[in-house]
């Protein structure tokens, strides 16, 4: 059993050092669970060795490796969490632990499993708290419920360890018992369910950053195309439902072309970043700006009227790409500037494309007229305003 448990564990720690090997993502928490699991296997190599080892370290020595990895787990979670780890405490738990065990000494197996477990009852406890609102923030409710259920299970189950020590029951898990057996299913089962939960963990993250990133424009940072059409078919699909228009602005950079051809595609490129920075910075929390080709940029604006809301913020928009100045050299800046297409969703269209197009010949139109200038769709100079 003992040679079963250890094994297991000495295969996560090998799993997780190839995982921080293989992947850059959660690189420093991996080395903590692998830490975890072989402390955690160490204090089982420790217990197999009683009664031949020294009594210290098969005894102190063990409980303390138990709480090590306890710590390294929870650690490894809240450095997974991008939280500042709660190291004093950590420390001075340690501490309390250290002085303890010397003071209780190894033959007093009852005072050192009650001492023991209620430091890493505590343990769990502040690693829980620590971590419950990050983990709700990324992965929702759901997940943060099924993810505390080990350590909660670990949690109970220390308990029960300071409630038995404390009416002096027999923790002699060295021989072939049936509490010798039970504490090895329980090890095997934490290890486990640890070991799958911080897999899943970093599951979960790889599949959000993967989706986050198939629907994110690399160049910018703002949404792509792909993002930009399933958020238009929601708004569309609501615009039909409750017969409220949103509003589309096209933007097209003008002259671009000049920029790459005349300064490179680098200075091209310098140029599409901060054009994406003043337009996501002078939208409202509530549009959606995308990229959606090479220099043009789309605007959605949620229930807003094309007439009155959309072109105040066209106008805003143009005036903040004006605005900006590109450093080409020490004493050369070039001028950026924009031209914006106008239009209002209709009840009558046909698709979410519609809007698209209208948009679009409203920023030709734009072009024509001379450019860095805001042309209204003629549909949304006729059109009802918001909500009638
Ligand atoms: P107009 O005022 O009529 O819009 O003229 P323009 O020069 O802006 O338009 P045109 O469509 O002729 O040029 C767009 C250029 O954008 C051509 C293409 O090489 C460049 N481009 C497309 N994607 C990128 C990119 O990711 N980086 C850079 N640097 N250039 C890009
Ligand atoms: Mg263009
Ligand atoms: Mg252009």
């Amino acid at each position: 059993m003992t040679t079963l448990v250890s094994l297991q564990l000495l295969l996560y720690a090998l799993l997780w050092l190839l995982c921080s090997a293989g992947l850059r993502l959660g690189r420093a928490a991996m080395l903590h669970w692998m830490g975890y699991a072989l402390a955690s296997a160490g204090s089982i190599a420790l217990i197999a060795w009683r009664p031949d080892g020294p009594v210290w370290l098969t005894h102190s020595g063990s409980s303390l490796a138990v709480m090590l990895s306890l710590v390294l787990a929870g650690r490894g979670v809240e450095v997974f969490m991008d939280l500042r780890p709660s190291d004093k405490p950590l420390a001075l738990m340690v501490l309390v632990a250290v002085l303890g065990l010397a003071w209780i000494g190894p033959h007093q197996t009852n005072a050192r499993v009650a001492l023991m477990s209620s430091l890493n009852t505590l343990l769990l406890l502040l690693f829980l708290a620590r971590i419950r609102l990050a983990f709700l923030a990324e992965f929702g409710l759901p997940t943060t419920i099924a993810a505390a259920m080990p350590p909660l299970a670990l949690v109970g189950l220390n308990i029960y360890f300071v409630s038995q020590a404390l009416t002096g029951a027999n923790f002699d898990i060295a021989g072939d018992s049936s509490a010798a057996a039970g504490a090895w299913i329980t090890t095997l089962v934490a290890a486990a369910a640890f070991n799958y939960l911080f897999l899943f963990l970093v599951g979960f993250r790889l599949v959000g950053t993967l989706r986050r990133q198939a629907r994110q424009d690399k160049l910018t940072g703002l949404h792509n195309r792909r993002a930009m059409e399933d958020r238009l078919q929601m708004e569309w699909v609501r615009a039909q439902r409750y017969t409220k228009p949103f509003t589309v602005i096209c933007v097209d950079i003008d002259h671009f072309k000049l920029i790459n051809d005349q300064y490179g595609h680098a200075m091209g490129d310098r140029a599409l970043q901060m054009v994406a920075h003043a337009l996501q910075a002078t939208a409202r929390d509530t549009d959606h700006v995308s990229r959606i080709g090479g220099e043009e940029f789309l605007v959605l604006m949620p229930e807003a009227d094309a007439r009155s809301e959309g072109v105040a913020l066209a106008e805003r928009l143009r005036q903040a790409v004006a605005a900006l100045q590109l450093q080409a050299s020490a004493n050369t800046t070039i001028p950026l500037r924009a031209s914006f297409g106008v239009a209002q969703s209709h009840p009558d269209d046909m698709d979410q494309e519609r809007v698209l197009r209208r948009a679009d010949q409203a920023l030709y139109d734009a072009k024509h007229a001379g450019r860095n200038c805001v042309v209204l769709h003629q549909d949304a100079q006729r059109a009802p305003a918001t909500g009638d």
